[in-house]
């Protein structure tokens, strides 16, 4: 790891937090950071509770327990300052600690749970913060303390290399949600205005919602597989595509390395079949949940053995081995890696796992906004 190219936020951020103290429990870097990380969550939900019509996702803006949000950013707010709290007694810097308590006092003072919300709030376009604070505090808190209790590398950080590249990712894709998704629906819906294959369509929403939900994860998977091969093997495809390959490190953060192009295209065509074939909500709906987790857990530095179902449900041993520097355009599948089994490109060599993750040379720089473009720039050192 060269500590040359690492990313300008990354260095930011140690520059600011780290020092020479240990990071194990009981030193106050544990309590620190999620004194920080909480208390961020809670200045950013606050600031979402104050703008709603622009910073809340149309979808989902009537689906939401008020009260209990509230709650939860109340109780956010507590355990960022008593974390705060822990931390300034524990560690000898303070920086962690004061922040964490800042950030609480600055959530608090802005209203915290009890901002009013303005009743007539309806924007046409929104901001998905609420989307992205959702999402980040279940993964965090779901996976940060598996990966620390489950490693498959001990050593690997938390703020390792590229993590602000991989949160960058996370937060724009969140906040451009109404745009993504509207782009990723357009191909499904233009042509399902054009043909409605009914009697195919009936035959499938007759079926039980188990039944259907396997249906679409075995469909997907199929078109997923092509698409993502074609990805790896067309050239102006594979430079699009080399971006989610450029993570060094694995984690649960880094499966959000995508560019947007790679995200749209690929959902965009396997939404084709699941709308023309008419698939009833509860099972998209049951898939969409289904695959934000399995996603993010493929990619997790976790080191839990499956045995055989590593060859019948996609694990994060097979998924890693896809990011591996060598050998190259192995188990595409994401979901079923009998598909890679069928068509020739499985590599599940014992219990090993890569000794290297990236791609060689690493070519593609580091930085949210430089990796957008990284496509559309000359490129002769990717092959
Ligand atoms: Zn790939
Ligand atoms: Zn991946």
């Amino acid at each position: 790891m060269e500590p040359n190219d690492r990313p300008t936020l990354d260095r930011w951020f140690d520059r600011v937090f780290n020092d020479t103290e240990s990071a194990h429990f009981g030193t106050g870097w544990i309590s620190g950071t999620g004194s920080v990380f909480l208390g961020g969550l809670a200045v950013l939900g606050v600031v979402v509770f104050w703008f709603p019509g622009v910073l809340t996702t149309q979808t989902f803006r009537s689906q939401y327990p008020v009260p209990l949000l509230r709650a939860v950013l109340e109780v956010l707010i507590g355990l960022s300052f008593l974390f705060g709290a822990i931390s300034m007694m524990l560690r000898k810097r303070k920086v962690l600690g004061l922040t964490g308590i800042a950030l609480s006092f600055v959530a608090l003072l802005a209203g915290g749970g009890a901002v009013p919300i303005d009743s007539d709030f309806a924007q046409p376009y929104t901001i998905g913060l609420d989307w992205f604070l959702l999402n980040v505090l279940l993964l965090a808190l779901v996976f940060v303390p598996v990966e620390r209790a489950f490693p498959r590398l001990r050593d690997q950080k938390t703020f390792r290399f590229g993590w602000t590249t991989d949160g960058m990712h996370l937060l724009l894709s969140h906040l451009a949600v109404q745009a993504l998704t509207f782009a990723t629906l357009l191909p499904a819906t233009t042509l399902a205005q054009f043909w409605q294959p009914e009697s195919m369509q009936r035959f499938i929403r007759e079926q039980p919602v188990w039944a259907q939900f396997l249906e679409v994860v075995l469909i997907v998977d199929f078109c997923q597989y092509w698409i993502h091969l074609a990805f790896h093997r067309v050239p102006s495809l594979w430079r699009i595509h080399a971006v989610h390959h450029s993570s060094r490190v694995m984690d649960w953060l880094a499966g959000s390395r995508l560019h947007f192009i790679d995200a749209i295209t690929t959902r965009g065509l396997v939404l084709i079949p699941m709308f023309l074939l008419g698939f009833a909500l509860p099972a998209l709906y049951a898939y969409i949940v289904f695959v934000s987790f399995h996603s993010v857990f493929i990619h997790a530095n976790v080191r839990f053995r499956f045995g055989w179902l590593d060859r019948v449900v996609a694990t994060p041993r097979g998924h890693h081995w896809h990011h591996a520097v060598a050998p190259i355009d192995v188990n595409f599948a994401v979901h079923l890696p009998f598909l890679d089994k069928v068509f020739g490109t499985q590599h599940l060599p014992g219990e090993k796992w890569p000794t290297e993750y990236g791609i060689a040379g690493h070519p593609v720089p580091e930085g949210w906004g430089t990796q957008l473009l990284y496509p559309f720039r000359r490129n002769d050192e990717l092959v």
